[in-house]
């Protein structure tokens, strides 16, 4: 089944070299954080050995180098998600910050009292907070579209929720605990037919499935660099000039200005105006090998290697007695969630670290979500390009494994 060579691509990832508890390591982990393969690990070593200065300042030689190095990765993101201008791509911490800064940014500008925000049912609280500190300092509300029992949107639902009152739609591609692929197009055009901007959150996403942003029409688009295998610390914003240049700054400082007198400051243009202070150099650099390493074996390839091994890890899964997995949508994405009888999830995780497995159990940063099934949390095991058919008989194995003794 592979449409890659599964095992050269492995061989770029150092750390699956590694032993755990005496065990080789199954890294099921992805939709926390992915691991990096050695061209963007080199790159960092390479930034710190030969590049390093601050950028869009000096006009010494390793400044402009620097600097070079730094607006290449805002090309590469142009191309990889077709915006129109190299300026509506905002650098920023990571999806979190992107969301904070429409949050902010955009609330201010355009929410008032009364006004509603609307969210899902499966949003990560990143894109629950920040919508909920606004409406406390606005007085708006915030308003949630619901799911069914197999994780996937009330389309009607959200069609009824959909008013003049609203003035922003936020939600989620891919959920990071159900694994559910949101029918974005008709999201945005539904949202568009009033008129009504929205943003997506593309965290899990965009390490899985080929984005466009200008087919899809989103206003706003935000993820992380270190689940689409680059750094920690460097993140995307995407939004649409008209919006990005209706917006005041988000924050104050260096970078930021054209002129600062104690009577008044301009601020600078696109990007800029985004993005104060001294970023995350070295990993906003190293993004670009991130992505420059993703388009090597194609984004395209990738989504139906992991959809292969999504369907054979949720049959195999789904033959150990009493597991119910948590997100049974139609339009999945390399995600499982699971439960065992009533087994906490914890136990199961803690077992399947000892036998080397690394998955993820809890609530996933959904609390809501967990409410919504009335669980505590779930075993995660989430899939990335370079996981294997053998990574999922050994999660079942240890799975099995741990039932017998937590039973
Ligand atoms: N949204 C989703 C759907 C996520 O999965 C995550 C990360 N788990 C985030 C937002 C937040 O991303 P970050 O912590 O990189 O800012």
């Amino acid at each position: 089944m592979t449409h890659y060579d599964i095992y050269s691509i492995r061989n770029d990832f150092p750390i699956l070299k590694s032993m755990v508890n005496g065990k080789p390591l199954v890294y099921l982990d992805n939709g926390a954080s992915t691991q990096k393969p050695q061209l963007v690990i080199d790159a960092i070593n390479h930034y710190y050995s030969s590049q390093n200065s601050n950028v869009h300042r000096g006009v010494h030689y390793l400044s402009q180098i620097a600097t070079d190095a730094y607006e290449v990765t805002r090309r590469k993101l142009k191309a990889f998600i077709n915006s129109k201008e190299e300026h509506e791509i905002i650098l920023t911490k990571g999806t979190t910050d992107s969301i904070n800064l429409v949050a902010s940014s955009f609330g201010n500008a355009f929410i008032n009292e009364g006004d509603e925000i609307l969210i899902s049912a499966m949003e990560h609280h990143s894109n629950i907070v920040p919508w909920q500190i606004l409406c406390e300092s606005k007085k708006a509300n915030l308003k949630v579209i619901p799911i069914n029992d197999a994780g996937e949107l009330d389309m009607d639902a959200y069609s009824k929720l959909l008013n003049e009152r609203v003035k922003i739609v936020s939600i989620t591609y891919v959920s990071n605990t159900l694994g559910t692929i949101n029918p974005i197009k008709d999201i945005i055009r539904l949202a568009h037919d009033q008129n009504i901007p929205v943003l997506v959150d593309a965290a899990q996403t965009i390490q899985h499935i080929p984005i466009d942003v200008q087919a899809l029409d989103v206003d706003f688009l935000a993820f992380s660099g270190h689940k689409m295998y680059g750094p920690t610390g460097v993140g995307v914003l995407y939004g649409k000039e008209k919006w990005l240049n209706a917006m005041p700054p988000y924050q104050g400082g260096g970078d930021m200005i054209k002129d600062v007198s104690f009577e008044k400051t301009t601020y600078n243009d696109l990007p800029f105006k985004f993005e104060a202070g001294t970023p995350n150099i070295e990993a906003g650099v190293a993004l670009a090998f991130a992505i420059d390493y993703i388009n090597s074996i194609g984004l395209d390839k990738i989504a139906q290697y992991e959809h292969e091994l999504l369907c054979y890890a949720t049959d195999e899964l789904l033959d150990i007695n009493g597991l119910r997995i948590i997100g049974t949508a139609k339009e999945k994405s390399s995600v499982i969630s699971f439960v065992i009888g009533d087994i906490h999830p914890y136990d199961i995780g803690v077992i399947l670290d000892k036998l080397g497995i690394a998955v993820r159990t809890g609530h996933h940063c959904t609390q809501p979500l967990m409410a919504r099934y009335g669980i505590p949390g779930t075993v995660r095991a989430s899939i990335g390009l370079y996981n294997t058919k053998e990574d999922i008989d050994t999660l079942v194995k240890g799975v099995k494994k741990a039932v017998a003794m937590l039973s």
